[in-house]
């Protein structure tokens, strides 16, 4: 008996990051435990290179359950990537063998008749920024030649700099290098989003961030959401997930994205720091009660003071923690300026005493 029935009346498609332990063909039923309409997985170990091979019988099984459980593997399973694969990487080696991991996963995704596989993009790790993008794009249409139909969705990041995705920018320039582009999307998550700067706690932020990503990298590009709150705050390039209304967006921005035309049809994940899965049922319940909720309800306003109550000890101490990184990077600029003065000093000193000679 499922513990959260899976609604059959939303407008979107919600859903959590939901384990495979036993085998890949449990997510399904998983997902379905705690009413997924959409679910994510990791399709081998995160953390090793090389994992054993689906058998036959998993396969079939995975794609049983799904017929059961009525998900799409096509348009409502959304595998993650394994985190450590950088193909931006300017070692050849080590971005061969992420290319051989990457491939590995797409093979795998076509194997169970999975259609969206979300990658994180990578890092340019110190090296010339743009020479990365290009060999990063570069793996990727070599990937997409080796496989049939698994479209590649890139994750925005929430660094800075080195990190290729901390910004909508280095999205549209990969995305412009890719040949292929029906097999290519753009996952937003909103914690990497806020804590690269990208304000959208409120209507007005929320519409401003969808309009830039469509003037930057184009809508259509948008193939899935990954939800969640940021234990960080606006601009603090530190990715750290925080149940929903307890970080620093708060529960609005949630129901914005409950009611946005945008994310209809696309996978939406829960990647919120659960304890357990049942976790996620309770969030994507909530989801599904904003989607039916307007501006300045009473019973949201509570509800995001109850849930803002619960995170403020952990806010605090992060707010603490963002200042005091800030007033050491604003010293070490100072600090900065003042050598090169000093350099500048060095060199024009000679010159003047020169002179005076
Ligand atoms: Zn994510
Ligand atoms: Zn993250």
């Amino acid at each position: 008996m499922s513990q959260f029935v899976r609604s059959t009346t939303s407008k979107y498609r919600f859903g959590g990051h939901v384990s495979t332990a036993g085998g890949i063909s449990n997510s399904v039923t998983n997902a379905f435990n705690i009413g997924c309409n959409s679910f994510a997985m990791f399709l081998k170990s995160p953390r090793k290179w090389v994992s054993p091979q689906y058998t036959e019988d998993e396969i079939q099984k995975f794609k049983d359950n799904c017929k059961q459980y009525g998900y799409n593997p096509l348009t409502d399973v959304l595998p993650h990537g394994q985190y450590f694969i950088n193909l931006a990487n300017p070692d050849l080696e080590k971005a061969e063998k992420a290319y051989d991991s990457l491939i590995d996963d797409l093979r795998r995704c076509e194997q169970l008749g999975v259609g969206l596989y979300n990658l994180h993009p990578g890092s340019s790790l110190k090296a010339d920024h743009q020479v990365q993008l290009k060999q990063l794009a570069k793996y990727l249409n070599k990937a997409l030649k080796e496989t049939q139909f698994v479209k590649i969705v890139l994750e925005n990041m929430a660094g800075t700099g080195d990190l290729v995705g901390s910004n909508l920018e280095d999205l549209r320039a990969v995305i412009e290098m890719i040949d292929d582009k029906d097999r290519i999307g753009v996952c937003i998550d909103t914690c990497h989003a806020f804590a690269a700067g990208y304000d959208i706690r409120t209507e007005e932020c929320f519409d401003k961030f969808w309009k830039l990503f469509d003037e930057t990298v184009g809508l259509q590009y948008l193939k899935a959401i990954h939800l969640n709150d940021s234990k960080v705050p606006l601009g603090a390039n530190r990715d750290l997930h925080e149940l929903l209304g307890q970080g620093f967006l708060g529960l609005e921005v949630f129901r914005l994205i409950a009611h946005s035309e945008h994310l209809v049809n696309i996978p939406i994940i829960l990647e919120t720091p659960q304890p357990e899965p049942e976790g996620y049922g309770r969030e994507i319940k909530v989801l599904e009660w904003l989607e039916g909720k307007e501006k300045d309800d009473k019973e949201v306003i509570s509800k995001n003071e109850a849930l803002q109550k619960q995170g403020s000890k952990s806010r605090q101490e992060h707010e603490q923690k963002f200042a005091t990184k800030q007033k050491k990077s604003a010293a070490k600029k100072r600090k900065t300026v003042v050598e090169s003065e000093d350099e500048l000093d060095k060199v024009r000193k000679p010159k003047r005493s020169r002179k005076k000679d």
